[in-house]
């Protein structure tokens, strides 16, 4: 089923809980309007009060006058705080290790609306909640069992038992080959006691921190990638899709109303996961190009980028998940690209991946104009983040700077202001 229109899109985005909370906005942004005019208004309202009060005086009209004015530039504030969905990537992994439960909890405690739970699976065909068909990168596996790597020096998650997998130390990820740390601001490596999960722990982690959290009215979600299908197939595991959803069913997530998204780089496997399998989850076809895609992956990204591709993704997923830079162009300025046009046209929400304070801006001057250039220009439904509080706070800022008046939501709001201003003196 296809919601036309942004506002659609945003209800059936944030499900029940959120569309309570768009309601509380616009009565909430009411009720300040109403405070800002009898106080101080931005330029353009107070002219129209002023002006209008030259010509007549008429106080029903003035009345009727403001009510009509709140309710236009409510509609532009409500249309201007595009919310994105806030997706804690491998849980809040700029600050703790990745896929492990503290890191979750502080993504949760920071905000997020949906946590990410990337899938491999292990040997006894249990879901592990890890980013790598390895687990030399994130895990102590390596002198533990050192003796079980395969021809190539690597240790598959595949290989281990997930008893095995979740007596093993995680740790904040490095090279296997070196040992150093990827990112070398954050936690520090092979410190503290972390540990792996399976996908079922994490499950019941979410929905027990939901259930604490009730006073809040906070419903995070979680947001699950089947990792590699094609590497799977290969291990006689073409079953993963189908064990995945045996999981999530028995957590009653089976509808596309519930509060998941299930995404994947295999874009022809979430094809079979909608036609085959008949889920009706919402779907997120992840994107990449064909240099990055994984060595084991046939999926054509040259053509599922083009508009064609779009479109034909458009007839089984609900979204898709781009890497950021695949949503801009750059050429001295910056301008959204022809994919971004294209998910437009055809109706998917657009999660970017990964957005990342401790890494490079460029082309950005900064962090936060980063934020602003996919919060606030291309109006993203989400994006996956590895601190989720800065865009978090990104966006308390501007909810702030919208209800005090200081940004006035551009042409259209003076436009309408000014027409109506135009009924109301001279019909
Ligand atoms: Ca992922």
């Amino acid at each position: 089923m296809r919601f036309p229109g942004r506002i659609n899109i945003i209800y059936y985005h944030r499900e029940k809980q959120r569309e309570r909370n768009y309601l509380t906005t616009i009565l909430i942004g009411l009720l300040q309007n109403f405070l800002l005019f009898t106080t101080s208004i931005n330029a353009t309202n107070r002219l129209v009060i002023s002006l209008y009060n030259i010509e007549k005086n008429d106080f029903n009209r003035i009345i009727f006058s403001c009510i009509i004015l709140f309710a236009i530039i409510n509609l532009e504030n409500t249309r201007a705080i595009s919310i994105p969905i806030i997706i804690g990537h491998r849980g809040a992994s700029g600050y703790l290790p990745e896929h492990t439960l503290p890191s979750k909890a502080l993504a949760y405690s920071q905000g997020v609306d949906y946590l990410e739970q990337d899938i491999a699976l292990s040997k006894d065909n249990i879901p592990i909640v890890i980013h790598d068909i390895y687990l030399d990168e994130v895990t102590n596996v390596a002198s533990v069992y050192p003796t079980r790597s395969r021809s190539n020096g690597r240790f598959y998650t595949i290989d281990f038992t997930a008893e095995e997998i979740k007596s093993l130390r995680a740790s904040e990820r490095f090279d296997h080959r070196t040992g150093n740390a990827i990112f070398t601001q954050r936690f520090p490596v092979n410190k503290s006691i972390f540990h792996l999960n399976t996908l079922a722990e994490e499950l019941e982690f979410i929905a027990g921190l939901n259930r604490a959290n009730i006073d809040n009215r906070k419903h995070v979600g979680a947001y699950v990638e089947i990792k590699d299908p094609s590497f799977h197939r290969t291990q006689n595991r073409s079953n993963i899709s189908e064990i995945v959803l045996g999981i999530l069913a028995k957590y009653n997530y089976t509808k596309r109303s519930d509060n998941i998204f299930l995404q994947c780089f295999d874009i022809e496997e979430l094809q079979r996961i909608r036609f085959e399998l008949k889920s009706d989850l919402k779907l997120i076809g992840l994107l990449t190009d064909n240099e990055d895609r994984s060595e084991y992956s046939k999926t054509d990204y040259t053509y599922w980028t083009s508009e064609i591709g779009v479109q034909d993704m458009a007839t089984f997923v609900d979204g898709i998940g781009p890497h950021h830079s695949q949503l801009y162009e750059f050429d001295g300025t910056i301008a959204p690209s022809k994919l971004y046009s294209s998910a437009r046209k055809y109706q998917l929400f657009i999660h970017p991946y990964t957005f990342r304070s401790d890494a490079d801006p460029q082309p950005f001057s900064t962090f936060t104009k980063k934020l602003e250039f996919f919060i606030d220009e291309l109006r993203v439904e989400g994006l996956f983040i590895d601190q989720p509080d800065k865009a978090i706070s990104y966006l308390k800022t501007r909810r702030v700077q919208i209800n005090q008046g200081q940004i006035l939501q551009g042409n259209f709001s003076v436009f309408l202001s000014i027409l109506f201003f135009i009924i109301v003196c001279f019909l």
